[in-house]
């Protein structure tokens, strides 16, 4: 058993606090990473405020996780002491099910194991990644190319394969128009994503003031969702459209900038729900569809494709100290792009 430092919340309004928690035993599979970065992902402020129901506190959040193997149980196969590792959203799954058999874990029939706010297969509830230590199953870690910094590593296992899954089912590539509203965490690396792909892309973000971000990310356009010109000029442009944003937009006019079988895919995650006028799909046989992060299969995948296109997230590396206020900045849309946290600090 590892005594791992950590930061924890004990409730909706409350602060971050210092606590070490309890890692496991290595089992047969189980890998003991030292943590070295965690990713602040706006789902852990959903979560920490209790905005997507009931939680067990005292909470450690974080699912964007960079660090090294530091041990490894005697059945380990795929990694050795000293390997560059990650972790996302997820810790487990049932293995067995029809879409952990196609590598979809995130959508494991029997429900995956969420890094923290879940409980695992010893009944334990799961704490994440603002700490020093974690263990995990051997299959439910990814490695980090070397061409990547651990710290700029981190966003990529939630923001990056949750823009990386869709852009790729939904084809986003050469010939494709594709827009991205909201230009945080993950909207910053869907445009990265989007533009490596080759597609044409335009960032819907509510002012111009991240502009000349934007474009250098690579988005060829750039509109303000607050000027309701931006509507009438762009009706019917595009093929794809990647919400990210974190609060309830309204879907029917972001709908009516779809292309005849365009699709608009959303992984923002409000509390609250989303209404859709059904009319805004009829007329011109648009969908409206949802993801969710992506497999482990695929996280690879996104890593080795951000390691090839030179794609690392613009990130502002604070102190565990500075969590709650992040967490405010968030909030406030005043992130540029993902905050990590620089474990060592805890
Ligand atoms: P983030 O960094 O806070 O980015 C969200 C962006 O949305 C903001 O930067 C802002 O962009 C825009 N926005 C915020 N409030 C808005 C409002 N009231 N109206 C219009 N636009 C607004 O958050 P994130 O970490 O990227 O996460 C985004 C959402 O995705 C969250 O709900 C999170 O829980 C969810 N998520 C889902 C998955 C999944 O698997 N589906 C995975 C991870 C996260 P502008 O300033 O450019 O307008
Ligand atoms: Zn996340």
């Amino acid at each position: 058993m590892v005594l791992a430092r950590a930061r924890a919340v004990d409730g909706p309004d409350k602060p971050f606090r210092f606590a070490e928690i309890k890692r496991r035993e290595l089992d047969e599979q189980d890998v003991l990473i030292e943590i070295k970065f965690a990713g602040i992902c706006h789902s852990d402020i959903h979560t920490a405020h209790g905005e997507w129901g009931h939680v067990h506190y005292p909470l450690v959040p974080g699912h964007e996780i960079a660090g090294l193997v530091t041990a490894v149980g005697p059945g380990v196969t795929k990694y050795q002491i000293g390997d560059r590792v990650g972790v996302g959203c997820m810790v487990d799954s049932c293995g067995e099910c029809e879409n952990c058999l196609r590598g979809e874990e995130q959508y494991c029939l029997n429900g995956n194991v969420p890094t923290y706010a879940g409980v695992d297969k010893y009944g334990e509830p799961t704490q994440g990644g603002y700490s020093t230590h974690i263990v995990v199953t051997e299959d439910f870690v990814v490695r980090i190319p070397d061409n990547i910094g651990l710290d700029a590593a981190a966003p990529l296992l939630c923001a990056g394969i949750t823009t990386y899954s869709p852009l790729n089912r939904w084809q986003a590539g050469p010939g494709k128009k594709v827009a991205v509203i909201g230009l945080g965490g993950l909207g910053h690396m869907g445009v990265k994503i989007a533009h490596a792909m080759g597609a044409e892309v335009t960032v819907l973000s509510q002012t111009l003031s991240k502009k000349e971000d934007g474009l250098k990310f690579g988005a060829q356009h750039y509109y303000a969702t607050k000027d309701p010109e931006t509507f009438k000029e762009l009706a019917g442009t595009f093929d794809l459209i990647i919400n990210t944003v974190s609060a309830v937009i309204n879907l029917d006019a972001y709908l009516g900038l779809l292309k005849l079988d365009g699709t608009l895919v959303n992984v923002g995650a409000p509390g609250e729900p989303l209404s859709v006028n059904v009319m805004s799909l009829i007329g011109h046989r648009r969908s409206f569809a949802g993801s969710m992060i992506g497999g482990i299969r695929e996280t690879q995948e996104m890593l080795d494709f951000c390691s090839e296109h030179g794609i690392v997230p613009n990130i502002e590396v604070i102190s565990a100290d500075q969590i709650d206020e992040a967490y405010e900045r968030v909030l406030a849309s005043d992130v540029r792009y993902r905050f990590v946290i620089d474990t060592s600090t805890i």
